[in-house]
């Protein structure tokens, strides 16, 4: 067990949820701004890759609150839309973090594109920042389908529209991200895949 606490910089209700639960279970102590006391600054996403925006708001969050500090910058990547909404994911139809307006002007773009070339992936680079300036990033991915219409409660952003592919055969019944339970979420999805892969990294640093 490692018994640093790590601050994690999001101030994306859903995705602090699953930031915590994924990192808890993999031995990741995590702390919230607000336990500290702290405000943390809206980091400007300047970056044109999820790494990049992903160190930046790590980097902001460490050096706010003097503790390592994990961030997650995600969003979704269509192929019949050259890879958008991308790293405009939370923003696409202009207002961010509208979930339902990003959700229809996306199915709107995808109007005449039939089911087999609507294939897509969640994206979403996991970093860690330390007070004496080491940074790990990583990626991680997860591969699905764009469907016709939304489906399911669950979940947050594109996930009703999203239909993984990365599922097991029980799973044929084409369900979107919005339906599954947040366990089956937590196995198959790009942050899952991503904190895995920065839970090594950091139990290889300590
Ligand atoms: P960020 O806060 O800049 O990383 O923006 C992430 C955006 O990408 C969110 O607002 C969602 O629109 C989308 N996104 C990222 N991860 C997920 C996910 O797990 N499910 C659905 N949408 C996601």
């Amino acid at each position: 067990m490692n018994n640093t606490d790590y601050l994690i910089a999001t101030k994306n209700m859903k995705k602090r949820e699953e930031l915590q639960r994924i990192l808890a279970p993999l031995g990741i102590r995590v702390r919230l701004a607000e336990e500290l006391g702290l405000e943390l600054t809206d980091v400007d996403e300047t970056g044109v890759t999820f790494e990049e925006n992903a160190l930046l708001k790590a980097k902001s969050g460490c050096a706010e609150s003097d503790l390592p500090c994990i961030a997650d910058d995600s969003g979704l990547a269509v192929d019949a839309l050259n890879g958008e909404p991308g790293v405009y994911s939370a923003r696409y139809a202009g207002e961010h973090g509208n979930d339902a307006l990003n959700n229809e002007t996306l199915l709107k773009n995808l109007i005449d594109v039939p089911f087999h070339l609507r294939g897509a992936r969640f994206v979403s680079a996991a970093c860690c920042v330390y007070p004496d300036g080491r940074a790990y990033t990583v990626r991680g991915e997860c591969e699905g389908t764009i469907g016709l219409e939304p489906k399911g409660t669950g979940g947050f952003g594109y996930d009703p529209i999203f239909l993984p592919t990365d599922v097991s055969a029980e799973d044929e019944l084409g369900r979107s991200m919005a339906q599954f339970s947040d366990e089956e979420k937590d196995k198959i999805s790009h942050r899952g895949k991503a904190l895995k892969l920065l839970a090594q990294r950091i139990g290889d640093a300590i």
